[in-house]
């Protein structure tokens, strides 16, 4: 049976980083379910669906196949519209089987990261984290990410933009972003990469 690691967090907690890496170092795959929601955002503005239409939206999600892999899904336009697309319950059951087949794609196990992973996706997984860090420091982070990247903002947008991310995500009526009953919080700030992979692959191996 695949192992499941869910790895639940907001914007900017370095979930990803902390799922890429972990999944290198537990030879297990990494899912992005983030960049699936992405995928289905950046389908509907190239093909001008509106994001207040939920049953296009939803037929663009049962379409999808496969994670776009053009880096234009991580611009901010993306992310905002990613955040409107995953209010909707049609979306959100439309993507479901694609996540589960992708973390049952693995024969060892997969890293999942996103939202919901450890609250609905799935709930049996056998280890669960939320991850999280102070707004400033998720902010700064993500600033520096799309500074790296060429991406012209100021910190104080991208604080912005991520607490209107946030009160989305958190207080949706759908699958919000809440840690699991039985999720453990790992708090990043202050901690570097390999602090934090290193304290939850301790959690996974040594359980
Ligand atoms: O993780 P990332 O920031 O790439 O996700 C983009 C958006 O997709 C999030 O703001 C959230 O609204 C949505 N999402 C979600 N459920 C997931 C993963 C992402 O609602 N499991």
């Amino acid at each position: 049976m695949t192992k499941i690691v869910a790895i639940d967090g907001p914007a900017g907690s370095g979930k990803s980083s902390v799922a890429k890496a972990l999944a290198k170092a537990l030879g297990f795959l990494h899912v992005d379910t983030g960049a699936i929601y992405r995928s289905v955002a950046y389908e509907a503005l190239q093909q001008d669906v509106s994001l207040d239409d939920e049953q296009a939206l939803a037929k663009i999600a049962l379409g999808l196949q496969e994670i776009n892999p053009s880096p234009e899904i991580r611009s901010e336009q993306v992310s905002q519209a990613a955040s409107k697309v995953s209010q909707y319950p049609a979306v959100r059951t439309n993507l479901l089987e694609l996540q589960r087949r992708f973390g049952r794609a693995s024969k060892t196990g997969a890293v999942l990261e996103g939202r919901d992973i450890g609250t609905v996706v799935f709930p049996d997984a056998e280890y669960k984290f939320f991850v999280t860090a102070s707004a400033e420091e998720r902010a700064k982070r993500r600033f520096l990410e799309l500074e790296s990247k060429s991406i012209k903002t100021t910190y104080e947008d991208v604080l912005k933009e991520q607490d209107e991310r946030d009160k989305r995500d958190e207080t949706r009526s759908v699958s919000p972003l809440i840690p699991a009953q039985d999720a453990v919080l790992v708090d990043t700030t202050g901690m570097s990469l390999d602090e934090v992979v290193r304290k939850i692959k301790q959690m996974v191996i040594g359980s």
